[in-house]
């Protein structure tokens, strides 16, 4: 841990010595992009999980469901033929105990009426609540007279065994809707002896349904099992969802149906025509792909707890990213400040040349080196000719700008590893690594030479100055001396004074004693 906390720290630091601001703010915006990218990549994996989970329930839901309509139909299916048989066959059930077995059959549960015809297509007997009377002209009620009711026509077709059909009342009933089934009566010589008629209501249907519902895949608030007829786009049957849109039309829900299929495979996302909720479903054919069974699931209620962990994530990465944001300025500035006060200990303000304690570390170096390397280390003393005369010319500010200009000759004229320092006033000194005594009193001579021809410009007047140098090789002792550059300064300062009294702007070296040698 502590070895990682170094190696960041490391890392950071490295980052703010040798790269720009912008530079560090793309890394940082590459980094909050990858993070941004792995925050997407798992919120779009976990929906994807989410979706196949969800459409694996409603498949099977969907597969359920059909195999419970199926056993369902097939029931009402065999009650007919056993109605019809006993009464219309066998005729073991008297007909004058017929009302009262229909009654007795009807308690199964597997329709809500009974009702038989003779060969003429009259009914001969009935049970139960059979809305289908609504639908047909009064005078049809007579038992007599249904033989020529179209319904009646049209079950009596020849050719025709049994039928379902759906089916739904106008008029005074016009909320009832209902499943029709029929099944015709032959004896062993084919000759058609009557039918059976059997009724379920849709609402009968949808409670039972509901109940085994219960027992089913829970398809969460908002799931809905839906029955559709295919060519008319009548719902037949619709357990759970939302309460209908007002006028949802039947035929835009048929166009709806060509996302039906033989197999539940495949789930579609759509728009319920119905209740307007959006849905992923399996549209599956049932009864001869006369009908769909929709089996779906509200987007709103299995991708919640997803939309929150969207919202969450993406609130964490905001303040992430700010966070992030902000500690890279705050760390910059931090930085800026560090340098700026490092760099205040160790520089003179008004010129930025190096101060008396970044020379002395200076000088601690390159004299061990000079030692380690048998190399020759140089010093010079500068000290500009009749300083005071300037700022009495040109006052205290003339006098800073000859210093600054002073300063930048003294820099420019120098090599990388040499170093200008002013300690004060209007004295600087220059050190020389690795160069001999005469190299050190070229470069002074250049530099007072320099000095001397290039007045300083100062609001819009020229000052002309001058300066005298001194220069001294530090010895091998003092080489060896802690206080050994001190000592060679000492003898700079000497020529320097030595300059001055022989007539100033001009460069004089110290001897390794304390004689001097005028140039
Ligand atoms: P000399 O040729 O003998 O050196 O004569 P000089 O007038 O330069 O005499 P000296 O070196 O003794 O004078 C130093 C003057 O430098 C004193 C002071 O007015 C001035 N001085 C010292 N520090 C600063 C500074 O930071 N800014 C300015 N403008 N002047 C300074
Ligand atoms: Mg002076
Ligand atoms: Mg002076």
């Amino acid at each position: 841990m502590a070895a990682a906390n170094m190696a960041l720290s490391r890392a950071i630091e490295y980052g703010q010595r040798h790269l720009s601001l912008n530079v560090r703010r793309g890394l940082v915006l590459l980094f909050l992009l990858v993070q941004a990218a792995s925050i997407g990549a798992y919120l779009s994996f976990d929906r994807a999980r989410i979706e196949g989970d969800t459409v694996r329930i409603l498949r099977n839901t969907a597969l359920l469901r059909a195999e419970q309509f199926d056993a369902r139909f097939q029931a009402m299916r065999y009650q007919l033929r056993v109605v019809g048989d006993a009464v219309l066959l066998n005729q073991n059930v008297p007909l004058a105990n017929t009302e009262p077995f229909l009654a007795q059959e009807l308690t199964r549960g597997w329709l809500d009426a009974l009702l038989i015809t003779n060969a003429e297509g009259d009914i001969i007997a009935r049970s139960g609540d059979f809305p289908i009377d609504e639908a047909l002209d009064g005078t049809t009620l007579s038992l007599d007279s249904f033989r020529d009711s179209p319904v009646s026509r049209d079950l009596r077709q020849p050719g025709v065994n049994e039928g379902l059909f759906f089916w739904r009342g106008n008029g005074s009933r016009s909320d009832s809707r209902g499943f029709l089934t029929y099944r015709a009566v032959y004896d062993a010589e084919g000759r058609y002896l009557g039918g059976v008629i059997g009724y379920l209501a849709n609402a009968t249907l949808e409670r039972q349904y509901l109940q085994i519902g219960i027992r089913g895949f829970d398809l969460g608030a908002g799931g809905v099992v839906t029955v559709v007829d295919r060519d008319s786009g009548h719902v037949l049957a619709r357990m759970g969802g939302y309460a209908p849109l007002p006028g949802h039309a039947d035929a835009s829900i048929a166009s709806q149906m060509v996302l039906a299929g033989d197999t539940a495979l495949r789930a579609h996302r759509f728009v319920s025509l119905i209740d307007g909720a959006r849905r992923h479903g399996v549209f599956l054919n049932i009864n001869q792909g006369k009908w769909v069974l929709v089996v779906a699931a509200s987007d709103k209620a299995f991708l919640h707890g997803w939309r929150l962990r969207t919202w969450l994530g993406a609130g964490a990465f905001l303040a992430m990213a700010i966070l992030q944001w902000m500690l890279l300025h705050y760390a910059n500035d931090k930085f800026l400040q560090r340098e700026h006060l490092s760099r205040q200990a160790l520089h003179d303000p008004l010129t930025d040349l190096a101060n008396r304690r970044r020379f002395d570390e200076w000088a601690r170096v390159a004299r061990s080196q000079a030692l380690r390397h048998g190399q020759a280390l140089c010093v010079m003393s500068f000290d500009l000719d009749f300083f005071k005369r300037v700022n009495d010319t040109y006052g205290h500010d003339g006098g800073d700008a000859v210093l600054r200009h002073v300063a930048h000759l003294l820099r420019s004229s120098l090599r990388e590893g040499d170093i200008a320092a002013r300690f004060g006033g209007e004295e600087f000194v220059a050190a020389l690594a690795h160069t001999s005594l005469e190299g050190a009193m070229e470069t002074a001579e250049r530099i007072r030479a320099s000095i001397a021809a290039e007045p300083v410009k100062f609001k819009g007047q020229t000052i002309a100055i001058t300066t005298s140098v001194g220069v001294a090789q530090i010895t091998s002792d003092e080489l060896a001396a802690n206080d050994g550059m001190d000592a060679a300064l000492a003898r700079a300062d000497q020529a320097l004074y030595q300059s001055k009294k022989n007539g100033r702007n001009r460069v004089s070296v110290a001897s390794a004693g304390t004689a001097f040698r005028n140039r």
